[in-house]
């Protein structure tokens, strides 16, 4: 297990056993806003993937990152109660051993109301969930991204532009600035608002 998952994993079992909250000690209050709840500031959903929730890749020297930069949202104390709520009902030992698309089930759970990815192969595609309820418009040659994940860690990233030529990877949309370019529920090329 890498060391941020297991940090993330130390951090929600302290949540899990009534250790959450604000954190006014820490040298970084309010990373995010004022009065934010602290509980996750390792998120156990990282890294999510849902652009809707502010978070974003971003490319860096040591390849690509999900920036969480931009998402207030687990740090809001309903979202916390929440996320406690539902985690909790799990045994730790699940917890542990569970991997990115249980917790990533357990998230659209939270904010879809159900799972929305589907499987495609053996990749899973998240641009239903993300592009769901969105203003749409038809466009022609998109691309999008296909993220390979091993162990809550992102090691690569590719454009592709058909949902087939992904090979167990998980495909989301590609962002630039506030537009999301994906294929729809209806199979279409569009270009999305974020
Ligand atoms: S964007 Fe928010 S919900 Fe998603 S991984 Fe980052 S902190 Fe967690």
């Amino acid at each position: 297990m890498n060391e941020n998952r297991e940090k993330t994993l130390i951090e929600l079992f302290r949540a899990l056993d009534g250790i959450y909250g604000p954190n006014y000690e820490c040298k970084y209050y309010p990373c995010h806003f004022y009065g934010q709840d602290c509980t996750f500031c390792y998120c156990p959903f990282y890294p999510c993937l849902i652009y809707d929730l502010g978070g974003e890749l971003i490319l860096t020297e040591d390849g690509y990152i999900w920036s969480c930069k931009g998402c207030n949202w687990v740090h809001e104390k309903e979202n916390a109660e929440e996320i406690i709520y539902r985690l909790g009902s799990y045994p730790k030992q699940r917890l542990v051993e569970e991997d990115w698309f249980f917790f990533s089930r357990v998230l659209q759970e939270m904010i879809y109301g159900r799972e929305l990815g589907v499987w495609v192969g053996s990749s899973y595609n998240l641009m239903p969930a993300i592009l769901r309820g969105k203003e749409c418009e038809e466009v022609e040659n998109i691309e999008f991204l296909a993220v390979t994940l091993e162990d809550f860690e992102i090691v690569d990233v590719r454009r592709i532009s058909n949902v087939e030529d992904a090979d167990s990877e998980i495909i989301i949309p590609l962002k630039i600035g506030g537009e999301l370019y994906g294929i729809d529920n209806s199979g279409r090329k569009v270009m999305c608002k974020l």
